[in-house]
């Protein structure tokens, strides 16, 4: 069952080690990173890649869902593991973070990525509608009916769950491409509307270097022998592909655009905070914590999780500005009550490139029509990290401990 459209597997998802549930609150996501920062230092390094099977996964942190909505923020986390281990032992957890980072900023700077993705995926559904064949192979793979057995167990956890352990999202994106014969799109569309921690940046992306799209003449194949020793024997699966088929065409690979400028809040101006499922702890920065907020709106998320998530937000920021009226999920009516309390502008979290942004574009035209510029705060860490992100990783790792030893409590 899909946790984008009914989030059902939610509440009785099990991650983590001992954990019976997603971080999905702020409080949930500090005792998650309390408990796993002991874990996070050479031991991490060591074991990561060990795929434990569902809620065993406990060398790895499952604090993505917290991270990917901003529940708690990189800078917290990484700040966390550094302070138990020193820098050096934290080394691989922090470059992992960073990983997510990059991602976000490598796709920020080619939004054309997410907006080609989106056109190849609609045309990738159209034509299972009138392949019946290729429509049955999608559904026993989407099912975990494919005959082979890690990537049925692994599609099932994912709908079971909406967690997997990031070496298996390798493996099973890579045997669903290139032993499968499926389109990539598809695979990315079908894991984004089950994981718990859905990311437009991190998910479209992995896909697509898996797939052989992000770096020429790279594409990542799963190995069976490979799959039985980091499983620890659990699976044995035969007949994978043996060689990765590389796009035809040579990869193309936008230049990168500037990042899209974001109007900044006016400080002195009352103003409504609109709370996004791209960053919910917005209450802890002193750049908001400056601002007069006067009232509190949502954007509804699309997900069980996203809800769950949004409602710990809200209840946070009440409690931070206890004056200010809740409007609750924002609408059209919404935006005349903000005009009547004479707000003047509406605070969010930038929403980087995905399907909030894309909400935001005809909610911001509203707004400007009702006289309320919609301003977005940008956080240091994605202002200082995304002008790395514009080629491959490497660039952007050689610059993390620049960008540790920056200071600043603002991000
Ligand atoms: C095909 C595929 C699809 C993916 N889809 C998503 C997605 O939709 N959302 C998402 O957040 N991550 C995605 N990832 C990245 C990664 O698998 C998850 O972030 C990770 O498994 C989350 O588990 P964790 O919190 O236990 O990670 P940990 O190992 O504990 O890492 C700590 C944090 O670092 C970040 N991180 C770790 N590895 C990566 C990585 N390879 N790429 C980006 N960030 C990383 C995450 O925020 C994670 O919470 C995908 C990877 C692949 C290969």
């Amino acid at each position: 069952m899909s946790s984008r459209t009914t989030g059902a597997s939610v509440d009785n998802a099990t991650l983590g080690s001992g954990h019976t549930s997603p971080p999905l609150t702020r409080a949930a996501a500090l005792a998650r990173l309390q408990d796993f920062a002991p874990r996070a230092g050479m031991e991490y390094a060591r074991l990561r890649n060990l795929d434990m099977g569902p809620g065993r996964h406990k060398h790895v942190s499952s604090l993505s869902p917290a991270l990917r909505r901003r529940l708690i923020s990189e800078r917290e986390v990484v700040s966390a593991v550094v302070s138990e281990h020193g820098p050096g032992a934290s080394d691989k957890f922090i470059s992992e973070v960073f990983w997510r980072t990059y991602w976000k900023g490598w796709l920020e700077q080619r939004p054309s990525v997410w907006t080609g993705y989106l056109k190849a995926l609609a045309h990738e559904k159209q034509r299972l509608n009138h392949d019946s064949g290729r429509m049955t192979r999608f559904s026993q793979a989407a099912n975990g009916r494919s005959g082979i057995d890690c990537f049925d167990a692994w599609a099932t956890e994912l709908q079971e769950t909406g967690y997997l352990h990031n070496w298996a999202r390798m493996q099973f994106s890579s045997i669903w491409i290139f032993t499968l014969g499926l389109p990539w799109e598809l695979g990315a569309a079908h894991m984004f509307a089950h994981l718990v921690d859905a990311d437009p940046a991190a998910n479209t992306l992995s896909w697509r270097w898996v797939a052989g799209l992000h770096t020429k003449g790279k594409a990542y194949l799963a190995d069976g022998e490979r799959i039985r020793a980091m499983t620890q024997g659990r699976f044995s699966p035969q007949g994978l592909a043996r060689r990765a088929l590389l796009p035809a065409e040579s990869i193309d690979i936008p230049a990168p655009s500037t990042p899209r400028p974001a109007a900044l809040p006016k400080k002195g101006v009352s103003s409504l905070l609109l709370l996004t499922a791209e960053d919910l702890s917005l209450e802890t920065l002193p750049q908001i914590d400056s601002l007069s907020i006067d009232a509190i709106a949502l954007l509804p998320g699309d997900s069980e999780a996203d809800g769950i998530a949004l409602a710990d937000a809200l209840a946070r920021a009440r409690q931070k500005w206890p004056d200010a009226q809740v409007l609750g999920a924002f609408g059209a009516h919404e935006l005349r009550s903000a005009r009547d309390l004479r707000c003047r502008q509406i605070v969010t979290g930038f929403a980087p490139v995905g399907p909030i942004a894309d909400r935001l574009i005809a909610l911001r035209v509203d707004a400007e029509r009702e006289g309320l510029p919609l301003t977005e705060h940008q956080r240091v860490w994605d202002v200082e990290a995304w002008p790395y992100c514009r080629k491959g990783f490497f660039t952007l790792k050689e610059k993390i401990p620049m960008l540790m030893s920056l200071s600043g409590d603002q991000r």
